[in-house]
């Protein structure tokens, strides 16, 4: 079961996330507020795949009322050799881990997409023990993770790996390439953009150079395409794309 905390405790870890982030211009989620459904007795875990200034993988894992976060530059690998590294990351509120969508500018901008969920249990005992100590055993039961994983700092720094243990749900395959696109809406970035504005960086785009700024050039066009086919093949398919925003509470 996960520990009990008090709203103020998470409010007040949130104040970093709080403080890089403008609200009035980003639709990420602002605060602690959180229901927690009775039902659900495992903390919950997501991995959010960000086109931003870099490609990466947000790793996240609920304790103490927030996201424990890790930015992941090549995202979660499922060989056991693969040694991802892990940048510790300032905690996300736990509203974080059902967020979708594009961030227009300031902190983080460019293009979220929820590309796992599930719940997860550490496998060493006390997590805030555990995450001193700099080695954190954990079961995940997602989409696409499962079984066990240990996340190990590497440091005093920030960098931790993240690491596939041998079980039945290690293997060669590249899981970021086999299963690339989102568990909310099924799309790709060019989807969730689309549901948007593809024009929204039209001066400033937040990654230029290498191959996150050809991935986002690319992204940009089919999501304009895709605006294109839409408005082509009439109203029908426009009323679908307003309803769909509307469910995601936006
Ligand atoms: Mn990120």
């Amino acid at each position: 079961m996960p520990r009990r905390t008090t709203r103020g405790e998470a409010e007040k870890r949130l104040e970093k996330y709080r403080a890089k982030r403008d609200f009035a211009t980003s639709p990420e989620p602002a605060d602690a507020t959180h229901r927690r459904s009775s039902r659900r007795k495992k903390p919950i875990f997501c991995v959010q795949k960000h086109l931003a200034t870099q490609l990466h993988y947000d790793f996240r894992l609920e304790h103490a009322g927030v996201l424990l976060s890790w930015a992941v530059p090549k995202g979660p690998s499922l060989n056991p050799d693969d040694k991802r590294l892990a940048m510790h990351v300032e905690d996300h509120p736990l509203d974080y881990a059902d967020f979708e969508g594009v961030i227009p500018e300031g902190y983080g901008a460019g293009i979220v997409m929820l590309w796992d969920k599930g719940t997860w249990e550490p496998e060493n005992g006390n997590v805030d023990k555990a995450l001193e100590k700099g080695e954190l055993k954990f079961r995940l039961d997602g989409t696409k993770l499962k079984g066990s994983w240990v996340l190990v700092r590497t440091g005093r720094d920030r960098s931790w790996l993240l690491i596939k243990h041998r079980d039945d749900w290690a293997g060669e395959i590249d899981v970021t390439e086999v299963a690339p696109d989102s568990v909310k809406s099924f799309g790709d970035f060019a989807d969730i953009l689309a549901q948007e504005k593809p024009d929204v960086w039209k001066s400033h785009m937040p990654a230029r150079g290498g191959a996150s700024g050809a991935l986002l050039r690319k992204v940009i066009a089919e999501a304009a395409e895709k605006i294109a086919q839409r408005e082509k093949h009439g109203p029908a398919r426009k009323s679908a794309g307003r309803r769909r925003r509307k469910e995601s509470g936006r």
